[in-house]
């Protein structure tokens, strides 16, 4: 095949990164420190209105600091959605925590706060709770933290999908105690690879940044009280990530609109219903996704497959964690008092589309017109 692959979400570069980080080469702040990552940090406290923000080399380092922060230790309960990406509860096992794994709701596929109401009848003092925006839409975030608020357990809210994402006006990441974003590859705006921990506590950051540059105590000589990492964002990363971040809005904007075409493309189908949307947010669309009817025989698979024939690339939706050999000996707590779960549903008859920033007009036919296939004759 000689055409393009349209890809699911691939970095969009703009010109402006390279600008940043000719001026990092040119000062030669090659180090993980220095101008860009002060600045970046900045830019993107006032971008969300976050308070303080400290750059890290990965969205999950940011979510290690923060469980050290909130002091998770061994055999610390942390509560945490089940249907999300893996990152968002490895750093709990880094701790040695166990993760209690938190059904997803139907109306926006994120931590059901039946379910989570539930687990804090099973484990009433768990050291924390994670929620995650999936897929950039905002989670019940009211009823979250209330539930947090009412057994005094902090929340730590992975938006790693959802910068850009609002909810009730404000962007997620600055709902919880402390919050994090991802610049990995594939996210709405991409360093190569990033992440960064934020809190309205100057402190947290503060913390965090010294937690990541090797926990160095404030002495000439190389004096250390506590254990470090080596997490800080390199001042060339953090350069491709200012230059982005000016390019973020537009990269909102484009997915939501290809959001928009899936739904209106498929609005006659009653066979496919897309991702949940939370009406009461400003999704960043990052990754549109569809589910397939119930008792249809389409299976994910199929389409899948049929994309991938003409080059199109998709994905699974993300296979629940309670379903994963590695935390087999992890709880799971399901949104129906049946034991039924959401995401396996979810898991089982759904799959992301290509909501790549640059898929063309013609991209989006192609896309659709072989989703389409899949379901005639
Ligand atoms: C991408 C992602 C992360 C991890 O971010 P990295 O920067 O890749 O470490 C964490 N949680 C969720 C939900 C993600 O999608």
């Amino acid at each position: 095949m000689d055409r393009k692959r349209i890809y699911l979400s691939s970095p969009t570069m703009h010109g402006e990164e390279q600008k940043y980080v000719q001026e990092a080469f040119d000062t030669n702040w090659v180090a993980p420190l220095g101008p860009n990552v002060n600045a970046f940090e900045k830019e993107l406290a006032a971008y969300t209105g976050c308070g303080h923000a400290a750059a890290l080399s990965s969205g999950t380092a940011a979510i290690h600091l923060a469980l050290k922060l909130l002091g998770v230790k061994r055999g610390d309960k942390v509560f945490v959605p089940d249907l999300t990406f893996s990152a968002s509860c490895n750093p709990i096992v880094y701790e040695n925590g166990e993760p209690v794994f938190i059904d997803a709701e139907p109306d926006t596929w994120n931590m059901s706060p039946e379910a989570l109401r539930r687990a804090f009848e099973k484990y009433p003092h768990p050291k924390a709770v994670i929620c995650v925006h999936l897929y950039g839409t905002p989670a019940k975030l009211e009823e979250i933290m209330a539930i947090c608020e009412e057994h005094h357990v902090p929340l730590v809210e992975d938006a790693a999908e959802s910068l850009g994402s609002t909810y009730k006006g404000r962007h997620t990441g600055t709902f919880g105690k402390y919050g994090i974003y991802s610049f990995n590859g594939n996210k709405i705006i991409t360093t190569s690879g990033g992440g960064m921990f934020v809190s309205a506590e100057e402190a947290a950051a503060r913390k965090v940044t010294f937690y990541a540059t090797q926990a160095r105590d404030p002495a000439r000589h190389y004096q250390h009280s506590e254990i470090g990492y080596n997490y800080r964002m390199s001042n060339v990363v953090a350069g491709i990530g200012r230059g982005q971040l000016l390019h973020l809005e537009e990269h909102k904007a484009k997915k939501k609109e290809i959001y928009r075409q899936y739904q209106e493309a498929f609005a006659d189908m009653p066979e496919i219903m897309m991702n949940p949307l939370n009406p009461e947010g400003d999704a960043n669309c990052w990754l549109s996704g569809m589910v397939i009817a119930e008792g249809c025989s389409v299976t994910p698979d199929k389409i899948m497959d049929a994309l991938e024939a003409e080059n199109i690339e998709s994905r699974p939706i993300w296979k629940p964690m309670h379903l994963q050999p590695v935390f087999a000996d992890c709880d799971f707590v399901s949104h129906y008092a049946d034991g039924t779960s959401v995401g396996e549903d979810v898991f089982a008859r759904g799959l992301c589309l290509p909501s790549d920033v640059k898929n063309t007009q013609e991209d989006m036919e192609l896309i659709i017109r072989t989703i389409r296939g899949c379901f005639e004759g």
